[in-house]
């Protein structure tokens, strides 16, 4: 176990905050003054800092760039109406990361420097979480190969670390959403259920494709058959049919756990709809569109929460959907953002104080 207090903390001359404003920011783009670093070497996690946001010095045979060992996470911390701080759901991020590390053979990061390392490196930089309406300081842990050998076997080394982006509202215009029938994401036995680097990479020539159709995003479907729906991007996706709410299963390990989803299960079960986790073919899709009940599509993610679809393009048909009446997603979305903003009571214990 590490004794995280043993963490050395160099803190920056001067913060870059006087320099940006925190309002209208994309996403992404901007980093906080401090970043957390960490090493392991010989077996065990070492050199845990916290450092100003600085360039690393790398090797060009570092191993992560050539047989891509690389995993991250995506969480986001918020700032209440009392002006405090919460992170949300980040055991959640912490637990899949080592589900993902486990899948590329890396080594596990101890909970000690993930959570509190997170903590403490939120806490130095506590003014970069925006005091703003669905605004948040977004917070990316990864973690990398550091081998400075070209040979292809799992690392010796590996760093972790965490940088924060503080973001303004993520907001994505309802979506044209293409139906990939012809590359694939995932495939059963491979790594789609890690938040895996190259799953992103894998996926950009397919996107790609689907904007110079006009689309915005693909939504996968599976490997084998190219039958049944699996997410959109970087998002699980739901269908409201009736008074059902039906997503994806997790099964096949094809898709990626979101924890938005998880929260968006909870709470539609909450708001009265039934919650179906099964495969759901888009044949399916279809049909309940023809029979008018069909009312509405959309994805989850911690980037943009809920993000609505009005046009989804299968085959030769395109289903339309009216994203002026969506009861169920902007709903969900409203709660999601109050509960995070303490506008709604935190009744899971979704949000950890900083
Ligand atoms: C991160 C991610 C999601 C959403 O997960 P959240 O925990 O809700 O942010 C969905 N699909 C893919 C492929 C992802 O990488």
């Amino acid at each position: 176990m590490i004794d995280v207090l043993d963490m050395k903390i160099t803190l920056a001359q001067r913060s870059k905050l006087q320099d940006i404003s925190l309002d209208h920011l994309p996403f992404g783009k901007y980093f906080s003054d401090h970043m957390l670093e960490a090493d392991y070497e010989n077996g065990e996690w070492k050199n845990v800092e916290i450092k100003p946001y600085q360039p690393l010095l790398l090797e060009p045979s570092l191993a992560a760039l050539h047989y891509g060992q690389a995993i991250f996470e995506g969480i986001k911390a918020y700032r209440d109406q009392q002006g405090n701080a919460a992170i949300f759901r980040p055991l959640d991020n912490f637990k899949r990361f080592n589900i993902s590390a486990e899948r590329m053979q890396m080594p596990a990061v101890p909970e000690e420097i993930f959570m509190e390392g997170m903590r403490q490196l939120i806490k130095i930089d506590q003014d970069w979480i925006p005091a703003i309406a669905d605004h948040s300081l977004y917070i990316r842990p990864f973690m990398f190969s550091s081998d400075h050998v070209i040979g292809v076997k799992p690392s010796e080394s590996y760093k972790f670390m965490i940088i924060l982006s503080p973001t303004g509202p993520y907001y994505i215009a309802p979506m044209r959403i293409y139906v990939e029938e012809k590359f694939v994401r995932a495939a059963p036995g491979g790594v789609g259920y890690a938040k895996a680097a190259g799953n992103y990479g894998a996926a950009m020539y397919a996107t790609a494709h689907a904007k110079k159709q006009g689309y915005d995003q693909v939504l996968w479907t599976d490997a084998f058959e190219h039958k049944y729906a699996q997410e959109i991007g970087t998002m699980n996706v739901f269908f409201i049919i009736g008074n059902t709410a039906v997503t994806p299963d997790l099964s096949s390990g094809t898709i990626l756990a979101g924890i938005t989803r998880d929260s968006a299960i909870t709470m539609l079960r909450e708001a009265g709809l039934t919650v179906e986790e099964r495969p759901i073919s888009m044949d399916e899709v279809s049909a309940a569109y023809d029979a008018g009940k069909l009312t509405e599509v959309f994805g989850t993610g911690t980037a943009a929460t809920v993000s609505l679809i009005k046009e989804l393009k299968f085959k030769e048909k395109i289903m339309f959907f009216d994203t002026n009446n969506t009861p169920v997603s902007s709903g969900l979305k409203k709660n999601m953002a109050d509960i995070k903003e303490g506008k709604l009571p935190d009744t899971h214990g979704w949000l950890y104080k900083i």
